[in-house]
Parts: structure tokens; sequence; C-alpha cells
């Protein structure tokens, strides 16, 4: 079997984060994605996540309509930081070593991945599936390959299709009272007013 893993803070999850995961499933020939919200997303310790319950329901809701999308939320179960290794270590524990594992990624979020806990371990348990994010130059693994030499052989890009839309920008435009249809499945965006999320400016 090949799975897709694609982790994140889904505050809220957007079209971005569908639309990579459907490229990913297309181009690598995956069985099924599996969506993982952080738990306490430790690369992002400054800032005020919204409680994992609401991200987890969000989650289902925009992904309920697709049968080869899942939801795990093993990071939310766990306590203290959340640890992409550990992830993966579960997910061989549950799936098997037969099992080949795909970690999808945004250009963006591989620039980081040197900072990751264990990186080596992590690219000996995946491969890193990265996908192009709009004004991303091309893929240059040149930086991380300076201390995780072997990189090269463990990352395939998945094509370009990435869209122009962060949670970071679908918080600030709830936050301003802009619109966020068409930016989110129509049950995140009724999700969203529903709990009257991302009201206050963060
Ligand atoms: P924030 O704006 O709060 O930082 P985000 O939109 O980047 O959030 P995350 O949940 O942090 O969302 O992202 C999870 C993964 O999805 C990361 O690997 C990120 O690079 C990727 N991703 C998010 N949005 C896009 C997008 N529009 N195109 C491609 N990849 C994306």
């Amino acid at each position: 079997m090949k799975l897709g893993i694609l982790g994140g803070t889904f505050d809220p999850i957007h079209l971005g984060h569908l639309i990579i995961a459907e490229e990913a499933m297309v181009s690598l020939g995956l069985d099924r994605v599996i969506f993982i919200p952080a738990g306490d997303p430790w690369m992002k310790a400054d800032s005020i996540i919204t409680p994992g319950a609401h991200r987890l329901a969000m989650v289902l809701a925009a992904i309920a309509d697709n049968p080869a999308f899942k939801v795990s939320p093993v990071e939310l179960e766990r306590n203290g930081p959340s640890y992409m290794v550990e992830t993966l270590e579960e997910m061989q524990e549950d799936y098997g070593a037969r099992t080949e594992y795909f970690f999808i990624i945004g250009a963006d979020a591989l620039k980081d991945f040197g900072r990751w806990i264990q990186p080596e371990r992590i690219l000996e348990l995946c491969t890193l599936a990265v996908v192009g994010r709009p004004a991303q130059e091309a893929l240059d693994l040149t930086p991380l390959a300076s201390t995780l030499p072997g990189i090269g052989n463990r990352v395939v890009t998945v094509g370009d299709v990435a869209i122009g839309v962060s949670a970071t920008d679908i918080r600030d435009r709830v936050s301003s009272g802009r619109p966020v249809r068409y930016l989110v499945p129509p049950a995140v965006a009724s999700y969203i007013q529903e709990y009257g999320l991302y009201k206050e400016k963060r």
C-alpha cells in the first residue's frame, strides 16, 4: 500500500491542502491520504492556535465526501509537542513496514525541514512529496543537503498545482469580515461561522 500523510496545523483546513492531497494521490498513485492535525505545533510556538477539537472537526467536514481521505487524531491525542518522527513510527506500527509512506509537504515548509526533530530518521521512514507553493522559486535542496546528504534520493516533486491561499489569509479575512467562500469547502465556512472562529485578529 502507498500511503500519503499530510501533517499541518489546519487552522483552518483550506482548498490549498485539499488540492495538494489530491495532486499527490493521483500523481504518486497513493491509495489513501491521511490528514494529521498537529497537537502542539512547536514550530508555531509563538502563535495562538485554535483548540484541536475545532481543527479536527473542520478537517473531518472538509474530507467527508472523499473516501480516500482520512484523518488521524494521533498528534492531538499525544501530550507534548507534535514530532513527525513519532507519528511516522506510530504509523509503521499501525500499517506495517511493507507500506510505503509519502509525507506531503509544501515547498515553503520543506525549507525548515533541517530543523525538525530527527530529520535523518524521517527520511528513512518516508519519502518527502514536495508540492510547489505560489511564489516559490525552483526547488533547491542544496541548503538541506549540507546536513542531510541523502535527501536528494528521498524527495519527489509533485506537480505545481498550489493555489495562493493560506490559513493565515483565511483567518485575516474572517477577522476583517471579508469572504472565505470558495477558499475553504462550504462545510468549513459554515463551521467557522457557527462557532464564531477567527473573529479576533491574531
Ligand atoms: P498558516 O498560514 O497558518 O501557516 P498554512 O496555510 O501554511 O498555515 P499548514 O496547516 O501550516 O497551513 O500547512 C500544512 C501543509 O500544507 C504544509 O506542508 C504547507 O506547506 C502546505 N500548504 C498549505 N497551504 C498550501 C498551498 N496553498 N499550496 C501548497 N501547499 C500548501
